[in-house]
């Protein structure tokens, strides 16, 4: 699109958002456009720093020309990103367009500082370098994106959108464990949250699905995929959520353990002689569902309970044991419930696990239609019978829509869509 300047030369409406989501060995990208919000390309580099590196590129205009692939080792991030920026300019999207608004990169632990999507400046960068020791899975990975990113396009607004940030809103009696105060504070121990992109979103289409302003209803949205986690949401608010300092904390997920007895490590250390370092690969890695069946995938679980694997029946309870009893605290955390919604790999495809889960909670007016949740569709939709007091859904997650909404609405606040000629230096913008 394009609009005259004061000038009276044409100037670009830059419109689209590239979506960065940089992990240890992997980088997974979108390209949106933000008019229709649709896809243009979305690519994956796996495997980062090893021979077997791969890229995948899926073009998403001009008629679908089907996924590229190259193989072959890509040494480091910086490689990766460029490799994905040279395959997106193949396809006339590169990184150099003027189309090109912002780049939106995910970003997990944004800390107590950190509440709203934010322009990255030197000084974010290093805000979000110092809160490496609460997130040391997570924030370098997103840093390495970050720097590469910038160094590619230093010109362009690059963005910030954290998973922790719909969770700033939980009240203190709710974010802080109970645990000596000063101990606690000299450490930043507290609970902060994860997924918070996906419950911002799930919740807020939640709630479109009913007729409804975010501000009306109250939700627990229950986003379980390979990590899982639950929240609370009171009229657009998160005032609870399940995941904690990290995201080891709350449901039992594919490989993490979920809630645990603390001294269950201390015995570990002290009668089985494990360290510290073990006993964190246990619980985040060999915990949950991987370790009480030896598989992570629930429809590789539930193919085993139909064929009588005791084991895997056992895991399926244990799981949706911990789902019944964090949507029974939630309910009453919440008072009152206007929707219980389902997402994530695990929460949009298992009707099994929904209706297990929901299964015995008549007595908090929530119901399965067993039709309704035998249907299988990537749209929002409702799934329990009309008499329910409470609704169940299933809302498709969309983390990467979000972030690319969250980032251009705020590039465009700060009137940066109009390139080139930005009147103003980016400075340090600090919200
Ligand atoms: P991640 O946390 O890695 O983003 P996803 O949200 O993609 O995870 O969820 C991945 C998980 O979803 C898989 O491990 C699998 O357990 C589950 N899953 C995916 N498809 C199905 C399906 N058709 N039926 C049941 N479970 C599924």
């Amino acid at each position: 699109m394009t609009t005259p300047t004061k000038e009276g030369s044409a100037a670009v409406q830059a419109r689209r958002v590239l979506v960065l989501n940089s992990g240890s060995s992997s980088v997974k990208y979108q390209l949106l456009d933000m008019d229709d919000r649709s896809r243009l390309a979305i690519g994956l580099v796996e495997r980062i720093g090893e021979d077997t590196s791969r890229l995948l590129h899926t073009p998403l205009t001009g008629g679908g020309a089907g996924t590229r692939e190259r193989t072959g080792r890509i040494a480091d991030h910086e490689a990766a990103l460029k490799a994905a920026a040279e395959e997106l300019a193949a396809d006339g999207l590169g990184l150099d367009s003027p189309e090109l608004a912002a780049i939106g990169h995910r970003v997990v632990h944004g800390g107590l500082r950190f509440t709203e999507p934010t322009v990255i400046t030197d000084e974010v960068l290093a805000e979000i370098e110092r809160l490496v020791p609460v997130a040391p899975l997570h924030n370098p990975a997103n840093i390495i994106g970050i720097r590469t990113a910038r160094a590619l396009r230093p010109d362009l607004p690059q963005v910030a959108v954290f998973d922790t940030a719909f969770h700033t809103t939980m009240p203190e009696y709710a974010a802080r464990y109970a645990i000596d105060v000063e101990t606690a504070d000299a450490h930043r121990i507290r609970r902060y949250g994860f997924h918070g992109t996906s419950h911002a979103y799930v919740s807020r289409k939640a709630a479109e699905l009913l007729g409804r302003t975010a501000e009306e209803v109250n939700v627990i949205v229950l986003h379980l995929g390979n990590g899982a986690s639950a929240s609370a949401v009171a009229g657009g608010r998160c005032v609870e959520t399940s995941m904690g300092l990290t995201p080891l904390e709350g449901l039992v997920m594919g490989t993490r353990s979920g809630d645990i007895d603390p001294a269950v490590t201390f015995h570990l250390k002290r009668v089985a002689g494990m360290s510290v370092d073990e006993i964190d690969v246990l619980l985040n890695k060999r915990s949950g569902l991987v370790g009480l069946c030896g598989d992570n995938d629930m429809r590789e679980i539930r193919r085993r309970i139909e064929e009588g694997d005791e084991r895997a029946a056992l895991a399926f309870d244990i799981y949706v044991h911990r789902l019944k009893k964090y949507i029974g605290a939630y309910s009453a955390v919440l008072g009152r419930v206007d929707a219980v919604v389902f997402t994530a790999g695990v929460g949009e495809n298992s009707a099994p696990v929904r209706e297990a889960a929901i299964a015995g909670l008549e007595g908090f007016g929530l119901a399965v239609d067993a039709g309704l949740n035998a249907v299988r569709s990537g749209e929002p939709r409702l799934i329990s019978p009309d008499y329910a007091r409470v609704a169940v859904a299933v809302v498709p997650t969309d983390e990467e829509l979000e972030i690319a909404g969250q980032t251009f609405a705020l590039v465009e606040r700060l009137g940066r869509t109009e390139q080139p000629g930005q009147a103003e230096p980016l400075g340090q913008v600090d919200n």
